[in-house]
């Protein structure tokens, strides 16, 4: 019986792969030959503070410092000398160009590229690069998603430098470039970008938490940074397999695919020892990220297979989330080398855990400018006081949380995460807060306490406020269940999909948590005119937003199905899919708050709106008309050979005058195609149907009902067919080579 070819290159794959030598990764060496010690390198190639003290005259310097703290424009003259010392660092380095590295609404960053040539008076070609260049450039802004904020005909946005964010070097094989961490906005000033926003709500975040710190006697406090520690996962499959994946190349999740007999079940990746070509990876990743600054720390394997996770030592937010694409774009360039492709989809393989960028989010006390030094408002305190503070500032996140649930649900809407949440592996779509055992004792005996109690003092101390600093240590009962965690001394926002950026779900939990501040703070201000003393007033603050924030605190399994229907009892909103989490951004509740808080114009939500909308419409629509041309081009035809195979050895073991046992096969599989031809048509029409819809928004519910259930169902039957075609008919590579052969 002739063999199909139809697997050829998919065995030709596996032998690539398995024949190849993989790339070793030594770190650099000293001159004798001993390794580089990781401080030798480290943040060689960014342009921070310290370099700025030794490169730049010392009121300089201080100029530029205070222009970081108050976050106003950097002036000209300044500019000029800034910019002439950051050239002749770059040029000495190697550099050739730069560009304003900023954040589009894409989720991922832009960059145009600028020489420093120029022409001199004598007309020689100079190095040029002058303040004014350092501070602002004009991109064409019409091919970036505004959400409508901008009109066809008036094209211009500009690009500004935040200076609280340090320039740094990117290398390539071929060129070096300086990038200048911008924000970008338009013409008439609108946040484009997804920066502008997240400085707006750092800004707000800190002057509400000032206010309710200097109520209480914290009068010396100046400035709250918001800190993040992002922990990324991702999966690395050879390259080798994912170039004969149009579905993973188009969309960076398989749209079919069966069910490998062995997946995550044994739970022996997990924390396991690193395969030898992924840590040759992970230590020139590492290298690639040291050398710009940022602070990777853990490196291990996931729960799935082949599936990983970096963390960095937490940074202010704005440095994070900087980092954190740093961290992406490095991930994806570095697996190349190694003939890996990663992917940072939420769910690259169905049936196999998704990925998630787990925000762990705190706010510090900035002790002296934009210096992460001081207390963290998250950490309970030795003292009563500390303590007090500690519950005040608690109860700002639970106010917050509990009044813009819906608003955090849709700052991690997305395609992708809408395979993760609520997919029994993930956080839920329901946001809700937990604290812990402890914590929830201590705050459930604060609710029952009485406020007549005279001793305020005594009473604290008794229900259990000496106890608190325990509970940063208390570390067993972390749940891994909760999309919002207390973990000793911070939040870990864990909902948010792994491809992801941090600044918009970070943007709108710090302006959650202002507006928590906010009405902390009014109460507390009535609580002190009946109260007895300021204690007393705390006291009873903290009880009352104990007591309304109640429904949000959920201790047990959110994978559950009873915490659904608990959830609904509660009034929590459960916003499944994308589509509806969206809206949320848009209803009064936010855009009043928003816009009270100065995060965004009503117009600039809009924007957010309807740009996130259209993304997921058009991921949407590639993924069916990806979906739609591998069955039509590669899985029907594989069907088709390997039936007609069939249809042939039954047809020659008849007038052979011998039984035809493979009949049974061939009928099944007839069936089979039918039904996979049948389901085809279904989706076409799901698709017509969706498409004819007359709004955008009515379009993406579509897509997310019935569209997707189209989808699922082509998917499953094209499944059952792999797993009954003959092997060397399949040329898709399999779920067990994908993710078990490296
Ligand atoms: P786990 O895997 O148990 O969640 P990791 O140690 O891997 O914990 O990650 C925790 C992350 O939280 C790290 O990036 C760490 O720097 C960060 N982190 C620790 N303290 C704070 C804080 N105060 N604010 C923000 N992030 C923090
Ligand atoms: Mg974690």
């Amino acid at each position: 019986m002739s063999v199909g070819t139809g697997a050829k290159s998919r065995f030709d794959a596996i032998r690539e792969i398995t024949s190849r030598t993989p790339r070793k990764f030594d770190p650099p060496r000293d001159d004798s030959g001993k390794r580089l010690r990781i401080s030798q390198f480290y943040g060689m190639n960014t342009f921070d503070l310290n370099k700025m003290r030794e490169k730049l005259p010392k009121e300089v310097f201080n100029k530029i410092r205070q222009t970081i703290e108050t976050g106003n424009k950097l002036d000209n003259d300044i500019a000029n000398t800034v910019a002439l010392a950051i050239k002749e660092w770059a040029l000495e380095r190697g550099v050739t160009h730069f560009c304003h590295w900023f954040q589009p609404q894409t989720g991922t960053t832009a960059e145009k590229h600028d020489a420093f040539v120029s022409f001199d008076d004598n007309n020689q070609v100079i190095e040029k690069f002058s303040g004014a260049q350092l501070i602002q450039s004009e991109p064409d802004a019409s091919s970036f998603p505004s959400g409508g904020m901008r009109t066809t005909f008036e094209a211009r946005g500009y690009t500004a430098w935040d200076p609280s964010s340090p320039v740094f070097i990117m290398e390539s094989a071929s060129s070096k470039t300086l990038c200048i961490p911008s924000v970008f906005i338009s013409y008439h000033g609108d946040s484009l970008d997804e920066k502008t926003a997240l400085l707006r709500s750092m800004e707000v975040l800190s002057n509400k938490a000032c206010e309710l710190l200097h109520m209480i006697g914290d009068t010396k406090v100046k400035r709250i940074l918001p800190t993040l520690g992002v922990e990324q996962e991702y999966f690395l499959i050879d390259r080798a397999f994912y170039h004969l994946r149009p579905d993973l190349v188009m969309t960076g999740r398989t749209l079919v695919g069966g069910q490998p007999p062995k997946g995550q079940q044994l739970e022996d990746h997990y924390f396991g020892s690193i395969p030898a070509r992924v840590q040759a990876f992970m230590v020139e990743m590492e290298y690639e990220l040291y050398k710009l600054g940022v602070p990777v720390k853990t490196r291990h394997n996931e729960v799935a297979p082949s599936q990983f996770e970096t963390a960095p030592i937490f940074e202010e937010a704005n440095i994070a989330t900087d980092h954190n694409q740093l961290v992406m774009e490095v991930i994806k360039k570095v697996s190349l080398r190694h003939n890996f492709m990663a992917l940072l989809h939420e769910k690259p393989f169905a049936g196999v855990n998704g990925s998630g960028k787990h925000n762990n989010w705190s706010m510090m006390i900035a002790a002296s400018g934009s210096d992460i030094d001081g207390d963290n408002l998250l950490e309970p305190g030795k003292t009563p006081q500390q303590n007090l503070r500690f519950l005040l500032v608690l109860s700002a996140v639970l106010k917050g949380v509990h009044k813009h649930a819906g608003l955090l649900r849709a700052g991690i809407a997305s395609s992708g995460n809408d395979h993760r949440l609520g997919a029994n592996e993930a956080p839920p779509a329901i946001i809700s807060v937990f604290l812990g055992d402890l914590l929830s004792r201590i705050l459930n005996e604060i609710e029952k306490g009485s406020g007549a109690d005279k001793n305020v003092e005594r009473a604290v101390i008794n229900l259990g406020i000496s106890k608190l600093p325990e509970v940063m240590r208390d570390n067993t009962d972390r749940n891994r269940t909760s999309p919002f965690a207390f973990t000793g001394n911070k939040f870990e926002f864990r909902a948010v999909g792994s491809s992801a950026s941090t600044a918009f779900p970070i943007t709108l939990v710090n302006a959650a948590v202002a507006d928590g501040f906010t009405m902390i703070t009014e109460t507390l201000k009535k609580k002190m005119k009946t109260a007895g003393g300021l204690d007393a007033a705390i006291f009873e603050t903290v009880k009352e937003a104990v007591q309304e924030t109640k429904a949000i605190r959920f201790e047990g399994n959110n994978y559950s199905e009873e915490w659904v229907k608990e959830a609904d009892k509660r009034g929590l909103p459960n916003l499944r899919k994308t589509p509806e989490a969206l809206a949320k951004i848009v209803d009064k509740t936010s855009q009043e708050m928003l816009t009270r808080l100065g995060v965004f114009t009503e117009a600039e939500s809009a924007s957010r709106f309807h740009v996130r909308l259209e993304r997921y419409l058009k991921n949407m629509i590639i993924e069916v008309e990806t979906l739609r041309s591998t069955v039509d081009t590669i899985v029907l035809p594989a069907c088709y050979a390997y039936h007609g195979m069939l249809a042939t050895s039954v047809s020659a073991a008849k007038s052979a005058g011998a039984t035809a046992p493979q009949q049974e096969i061939l009928n099944k599989i007839s069936t089979l195609i039918g039904t996979l031809q049948t389901k085809r048509t279904a989706l076409e029409s799901a698709y017509h149907k969706a498409e004819s819809m007359s709004s955008e928004e009515a379009k993406a519910k579509a897509f997310a009902a019935e569209v997707a259930t189209a989808m699922a169902e082509l998917r499953g039957t094209c499944d059952e067919l792999e797993a009954i075609v003959s092997d060397d008919y399949w040329p898709l590579p399999k779920y067990r080579e994908m993710l078990f052969i490296s």
